[in-house]
């Protein structure tokens, strides 16, 4: 535990990489508060999940009570207002596949940004300075706005933009998903793996029906394969 003495604000999806980047901030900071985005997204089953998350690492986990603080939802509906992403519920037929763009149709155009911006106005208000996002450039499906020189860019527009001197923190940034399994060994231990497994949602169709060692999804989506592949990895360790 490093311990910095200032609040962080965690972009917390329900995801497993959001969660793992929850459970970092929470070993580091004094006080940490989450924020989710409702933006019509077709695995609306992980949104779902971020209340029941919350819950288990507070009961897990009560070194992190005092500091896990307020959980704030933001509707950001103009993502699905412009549709055209495969996980948005816009364009509900829209198969999973690579685009004519080169990117996947699961490509939200300016979503990161949004989501920074969005989280960085509320940081503002609350007084806090430091941001913890899942980004991450090396299993990241090709998104342009995962990508390291990305979100230095928008951090540094936010800093002029506000006039505030904000510090982004992408701990999955360089990581593989086998990494990603072992960092919440390391900050959690088995409890904290069992809690990812068993209730963070990664699966684009928001699949929880379908129960494998690495959790709950429909197996076939990309971000499925994903999970899966850096959870055997991370497992045959
Ligand atoms: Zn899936």
């Amino acid at each position: 535990m490093t311990g910095i003495h200032s609040p962080a604000l965690v972009l917390f999806s329900g995801g497993q990489d959001s969660t793992t980047c929850l459970a970092w901030a929470l070993d580091r900071f004094s006080s940490v508060e989450t924020v989710g985005f409702d933006y019509g997204q077709r695995h609306a089953a992980e949104l779902a999940a971020r209340p029941i998350i919350l819950e288990r690492l507070r009961r897990l986990f009560p070194q992190w009570q005092a500091t896990l603080g307020e959980d704030h939802v933001l509707p950001l509906e103009v993502l699905r207002a412009i549709g055209g992403s495969a996980l948005t519920t816009s364009d509900p037929g829209l198969p999973i596949e690579t685009g004519a763009s080169g990117l996947p149709t699961t490509f939200v155009p300016g979503r990161n940004i949004l989501f920074l911006s969005a989280a960085a106005a509320l940081a503002w208000r609350l007084g806090i300075r430091h941001l913890v996002g899942g980004m991450c450039e090396t299993d990241y499906s090709g998104y342009p706005d995962c990508r390291d020189e990305t979100i230095k860019a928008v951090g540094r527009a936010l800093d002029l933009g506000m006039d505030a001197q904000f510090t982004i923190h992408t701990p999955l940034m360089h990581l593989d998903k086998k990494a990603t399994w072992s960092l919440a060994e390391e900050i959690g231990g088995s409890a904290l793996v069992e809690l990812i497994i068993g209730e963070t949602v990664t699966c684009y169709e928001g699949c929880r029906t379908v129960r494998h060692p690495w959790g709950c999804g429909c197996g076939i989506c990309p971000a499925c394969e994903l999970r899966a592949r850096g959870f055997e990895r991370y497992a045959a360790r």
